[in-house]
């Protein structure tokens, strides 16, 4: 979860509080861009804030309670609250309404127009912006450090996976145009991002939507689909780095580009679980034994290549052979980095109402035998890294040393290289160094 804030100097003050996933950063972003641009100022401190915005995650129930409690807070700090993000629709706004009355407007997610049009309202702004002395910057305003930045894609999803609410949150796939995800792209570059992480939730189906229609990047066409923008940000010299991607037949179209050093050789690919039953009953897209398939062919066009994947273990009813089914999928995956949850009822997700819900004391013993083989074979293969020599990029330099991230290493999610007594450099630089030693879930270098 994030905290965000930025400093200001003049303007009617805005307080922001960013929960949730990088999507929702995102739309964080827009959100205080377009307050920027029309001269609002960003305060950190709830007692100089006009108002204050949360935008809140409603992914499980206990980031619902997380931004249940900043609202709650910031209602005690503050007084004036404008809500908005994945809570803000349904039962989910019902609940807040009723627990926090006080609040002055609540919106959906990535209801960028609906949130201005509610500040303006309870704030209205005396100082208009003037482009000579208000300065923007120019790839908006990041809540990220400036060397790496997310790009979303797309918003919402037409899977149906029955242990999820997105699609009821955000609705159904809905992409952007790759002409202005090129050129949003493009300006991060040049602003000095080093590392774009693409993100949305279905990053494989881009364009699906706009039926693969072509657009223009500089006046060159280019067809809105995963391979053609994959190809296009490749050409912008920078680390690109491919979150939520489905193991489907036309990603294999992407992994010779990662073996040529065109896109970061690595994939966040959210599998959930290896069973193909239990697949099934979760109405996953893509099939167990295919994905096998896919990922060692992948492997043989690119030996680099780092899968990152997620699973869920006690999903409603769950045999134990089915469970051994998933532990035997992720010892022949060989999977780089692995989430595990144990699975909990989400309100309003299909699958609360499966029979034979997993009692939690089993949930708990299956997790930690899951956790217990991955992390061998996770701490083998960060093991097989000693001795090589890699590049790093660098994310926090200190007087005690840097630390940074090799191109295995998404920002956050994964793990990081300890550079003790390193100290000549920025943040945002790349450096190639030789890696000493790895514990089970970081490098030294
Ligand atoms: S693919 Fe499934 S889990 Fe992912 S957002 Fe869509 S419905 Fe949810």
């Amino acid at each position: 979860m994030t905290r965000a804030d930025t400093l200001a100097t003049v303007g009617e003050k805005v307080g922001f509080i960013s929960l949730g996933c990088p999507k929702a950063l995102v739309d964080s972003e827009r959100i205080l861009t377009q307050l920027r641009i029309e001269g609002y100022q960003i305060t950190s401190h709830y007692e100089d804030a006009g108002v204050v915005i949360v935008n809140t995650c409603g992914f499980i129930d206990a980031a619902k309670e997380e931004s249940l409690e900043a609202i709650g807070e910031a209602i005690k700090e503050n007084g004036r609250v404008l809500v908005t993000g994945c809570m803000g629709r349904g039962d989910d706004a019902d609940r807040i309404r009723a627990k926090h009355p006080k609040i002055l407007g609540i919106s959906g997610p990535a209801a960028y127009e609906e949130v201005l049009g509610s500040v303006r309202e309870v704030l209205p702004q005396e100082h208009r912006p003037d482009p000579l002395v208000d300065l923007i910057p120019a790839q908006g305003v990041k809540l990220t450090p400036r060397h790496y930045a997310y790009l979303k894609i797309s918003e919402g999803c037409n899977h149906r996976c029955r242990f999820c609410i997105i699609p009821s949150i955000r609705g159904d796939l809905v992409s952007r145009p790759i002409g202005e995800v090129m050129s949003e792209a493009e300006g991060l570059a040049r602003a000095g991002v080093r590392e774009l992480l693409v993100v949305s939730q279905d990053t494989s189906a881009y364009g699906v939507d706009l039926r693969y229609q072509t657009d223009f990047w500089h006046g060159r066409p280019l067809k809105s689909n995963l391979e053609s923008l994959a190809s296009a940000l490749s050409e912008l010299g920078i680390w690109i780095r491919l979150h939520y991607v489905y193991p489907y037949p036309h990603v294999d179209a992407l992994i010779p580009m990662m073996a040529e050093g065109k896109l970061l050789p690595y994939i966040d690919m959210p599998l959930q679980h290896g069973s193909p039953s239990v697949l099934a009953r979760m109405k996953r897209p893509a099939a167990a034994e295919k994905t096998l398939d896919r990922i060692a062919q992948w492997r043989d066009t690119c030996p680099e290549l780092t899968i990152r994947s997620t699973f869920i273990v006690g999903y409603p009813g769950e045999t134990e052979k089915e469970f051994q089914a998933l532990l035997e999928f992720i010892e022949a995956a060989q999977l780089d980095r692995v989430g595990c949850f144990q699975y909990s009822a989400v309100e309003g997700a299909q699958a609360n109402t499966l029979p034979n819900p997993v009692p939690e004391e089993v949930k708990e013993a299956r997790w930690i035998q899951f956790m217990a083989l991955q992390q061998t074979i996770s701490a083998r293969k960060l093991q097989q890294k000693v001795g090589s020599s890699q590049s790093i990029l660098i994310d926090t330099v200190s007087d005690e040393g840097s630390l940074g991230r090799t191109r295995a290493d998404a920002p956050e999610i994964d793990g990081i290289v300890h550079l003790p007594g390193v100290t000549e450099f920025q943040p945002g630089d790349l450096v190639e160094a030789e890696i000493t030693s790895a514990d089970d879930y970081d490098l030294w270098a």
